[in-house]
């Protein structure tokens, strides 16, 4: 088996060279550009170096850990009969984050010889093996339950795949997982499961047997990379299957409501839509299926001008967690999934290996050292599964997810990221990335040696020695980031309120070189001997960033972003220890400074700007403050508390903090409840019940209780009303719903009397319910809770006249 999958291994790569003289005409073979693998590229720098070493010692192994303790692994073991019992965890998808892990840890074992993870990978891969039925079918949930599967994965084989069932979801992730581990160890024991799992699946499904599509896309990618290394064109032939079999009769939300070549527009669950983007690609790289590219083109320019947030980030709704519409991009709660900017970065990889553009690039890096940076913290066992742009605190990395599609997809991917920085083409080679380096590749059919010191993402300083094994001719292309000019991202969705620093110097041993520029590359096309050295600084000014006027959340504010990294202003920097009540000055002058003792060692942008407090009369008190911003990646490390990536820098759309009020003077206690209770006092008053936008408290999952909210003044107030906008979220079909009763009790004495009512006690939904009294004056107040019979209740806000 070894030879045979050897000798298909090498005709797969043999295909995969070609020449081929325009960008945009795909030929049948592979991607006209070649990515050089992640294991011939060595990094040396401060940054990712360390992150994947992190990745290899402590988030891959703590990932398996977890997959252990709940039972994603033991599904194998009882899959196969060893021991007795039921499927052990929550979703029919969860075999797939122990594949994710396992394709993570190839990765990283390609680069750091680990014999106790290798073989901790073998007896895993048995027992995967072991849990496959003799036909090759790999479930573990039906195998394991029968006719008592869960309810997502029907009461047959494929009968739900179209649906939830993830059952080519999950053998997609073992695809990749199969090959990944076949190119680290090439041993085959993986690659034999998924190519008996592959053969049954070219027996069931295509024109004519199973015409069904996957409800969550992955196979397509599975299967390309599985036909790359096994030469067998039925796999290719079925991952184009699964593609054009799918529409137009399906739902939006899992890209079926149209053929895919018919689509035009970015909708629905981001990372299906993605990860099936990323498909198509690379089907029409080894097809050259133009109506596939021609579509994908199409979606990526809806992305790009209209749906794309300033970090990279994607799917700016968690209703579906999905694509929004057209310039739907609210900051707090931006959805952001951090798989769907994972998923941005594997599409945009493949555009660039498709056209050869730099503006792919420059959408990677930025999903890159923001969008995705951002989900996985410093500690590397802490994960964001949304990544919002605007926090009140209500927003923690969390140890581990019931879904756990976050944790494990980082996994496997921060050891992949040395393949994201060179590619070649011919006689031409890209330098995508800029990261210190060493790295091997060949061109033209010579070796030729790379060495690339790099600041990022610190400082623009990048030098490239280049030792061919003999002297040669051939085009270096340097990537000019699109931050360095005026590319915010491409397209008209952001643009720079700053002027950028000017076009970089390029020297080539010392001199300075004219370049030509060719699709966002600078080409240095000469005979390279031995000892040459490229050197350029690619000035990063901290520079403003505006987004389209068509995009409501960000009015009358501006981003700042310096070289690859976008910044956010965080508590615990600023003077008051708030964020959102900031503003800056009219024309803001920025400096920067490296802060090594802070959050691992980050780069700090100082600028000067106003704290903004309104006040009792109704005016707005300004104080000039130093405003600190930090890199977005590196928030939420330090304790929950206020963070903006949008700075306002006009009156119009600041957000002074409120004035004080007796409510919000008040020390609030409870009877037992969830949610922290200062979210009923803080004077932020959302549009709806079910809101979870600024936070709120609940009883759930207690009902038909009697419940209660006291407030103790600082003095004796007299009082002569209240307002209560309760929490229910019947809209979202979850738990709570405005109480049974209430009323209102002063404190008198000792002793609590309830006020003399002048109108009913309200529970109206999405409005504040208003109660009149008879004026008492009271240290205290208590708002007394009974809660329906079947469901609980809560409170968003409580204010007193
Ligand atoms: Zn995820």
């Amino acid at each position: 088996m070894i030879r045979t999958i050897a000798r298909f291994s090498l005709l797969a790569i043999a295909a995969a060279i070609f020449s081929n003289c325009n960008n945009d005409t795909v030929t049948e073979g592979d991607y006209p550009i070649q990515p050089v693998s992640f294991n011939k590229v060595h990094l040396e720098d401060n940054f990712w170096s360390d992150r994947i070493e992190l990745n290899h010692e402590l988030t891959i192994p703590y990932a398996f850990e977890q997959s252990e303790k709940t039972g994603r692994i033991k599904n194998f073991d009882v899959a196969a009969g060893k021991i007795e019992g039921s499927f052990c965890s929550i979703y029919p998808f969860d075999d797939s984050d122990v594949f994710k892990i396992i394709e993570g840890a190839s990765y990283s074992l390609q680069n750091r010889p680990d014999p106790e993870l290798e073989a901790y990978l073998d007896d895993l891969i048995q027992r995967i093996g072991d849990a496959q039925e003799p036909d090759g079918y790999l479930y573990t949930n039906r195998t394991i339950m029968g006719d008592s599967a869960h309810p997502w994965a029907g009461s047959r084989r494929w009968e739900l795949v179209h649906d939830l069932s993830h059952e080519l979801y999950n053998l997609g992730h073992m695809y990749e997982a199969g090959v990944a581990h076949y190119l680290a160890t090439g041993k085959t024991s993986f690659l034999d499961i998924c190519t008996k799992s592959a053969d049954l699946l070219v027996k069931d499904f295509g024109w004519g047997k199973e015409e069904n599509y996957p409800g969550h896309q992955e196979i397509e990618i599975g299967l390309a990379k599985l036909y790359r290394v096994t030469g067998k064109e039925e796999y290719l032939g079925l991952a184009k299957f699964f593609l054009d079999v799918r529409g137009p009769d399906g739902t939006e939300y899992n890209q079926s409501h149209k053929k895919v070549v018919e689509q035009e527009e970015a909708v629905g669950h981001a990372v299906r839509a993605n990860y099936m983007y990323s498909g198509m690609a690379d089907v029409a790289a080894l097809t050259g299926d133009r109506e596939y590219m021609e579509a994908i083109d199409r979606i990526w320019n809806n992305v790009v001008n209209k749906k794309i947030y300033i970090t990279g980030g994607v799917g700016s709704t968690g209703s579906g967690e999905a694509y929004g519409d057209n310039y739907y991009l609210p900051n707090m709660s931006a959805y952001n999934e951090t798989c769907a900017a994972i998923a941005n970065v594997f599409w945009n990889h493949r555009m660039f290996l498709l056209h050869g553009d730099a503006k792919y690039i420059n959408v990677l890096e930025r999903t890159l050292y923001n969008g995705v940076l951002s989900g996985l913290g410093m500690s590397g066992d802490r994960f964001f599964y949304p990544n919002p742009l605007k926090s009140r605190g209500q927003h923690q990395r969390s140890a581990w997810f019931g879904c756990a599609c976050c944790p494990s997809n980082l996994t496997r991917f921060i050891p992949s990221i040395p393949g994201y920085v060179y590619a070649v083409k011919d006689n031409n080679l890209y330098v995508n990335l800029y990261i210190s380096n060493k790295a091997e590749m060949q061109l033209a059919g010579k070796t030729v040696n790379l060495e690339q010191k790099s600041g990022f993402p610190w400082n623009g300083d990048i030098e490239i020695s280049v030792e061919p094994e003999e002297p040669s001719r051939f085009t270096i292309m340097m990537r000019i980031p699109g931050w360095s000019d005026d590319e915010v991202i491409p397209g008209d969705l952001y643009s720079f309120a700053d002027p950028a620093p000017g076009e970089p110097e390029i020297m080539v041993n010392g001199k300075k070189v004219k370049y030509k520029l060719e699709n966002g590359y600078a080409l240095l096309n000469r005979k390279w001997s031995e000892g040459d050295k490229i050197s350029v600084i690619f000035p990063m000014d901290v520079r403003r960033v505006r987004a389209s006027e068509k995009v409501e959340a960000d009015l009358g504010q501006v981003a700042l972003q310096r070289g690859p990294l976008v910044y956010c202003l965080e508590w615990p920097d600023q003077e008051g220890k708030l964020a959102l009540n900031l503003m800056l000055n009219e024309n803001p002058v920025f400096s920067f400074g490296f802060d090594q003792e802070l959050l691992n060692g980050v780069g700090l942008v100082s600028t000067r700007g106003y704290s903004l407090r309104a006040q009792l009369d109704g005016s707005i008190e300004k104080e000039q403050v130093d405003i600190i911003a930090i890199p977005y990646y590196s928030w939420a490390h330090r304790g929950p508390g206020e963070m903006t990536v949008w700075i306002p820098e006009d009156d119009e759309y600041a957000s002074p903090l409120p004035a004080p009020t007796i409510a919000s003077r008040a020390k609030v206690t409870s009877s037992e409840c969830s949610g922290p209770l200062s979210t009923v006092n803080d004077q932020l008053v959302p549009e709806k019940s079910f809101s979870k936008e600024y936070g709120h408290i609940h009883w759930w999952p207690k009902k038909n209780t009697t419940e209660w909210i006291q407030y103790d003044f600082e003095k004796e107030e007299e009082v002569s009303g209240v307002k209560v906008f309760w929490f229910d979220d019947e809209e979202i079909n979850a738990g709570c719903r405005v109480p049974e009763s209430w009323k209102i009790l002063y404190k008198s004495g000792n002793a609590w009397k309830e006020v003399d009512a002048k109108n009913d006690y309200g529970t109206a939904r999405d409005t504040f319910n208003e109660l009149k009294f008879t004026p008492v004056r009271t240290k205290a107040l208590k708002l007394v809770i009974v809660q329906q019979k079947d469901w609980s209740t809560g409170v968003q806000e409580w204010t007193v006249n």
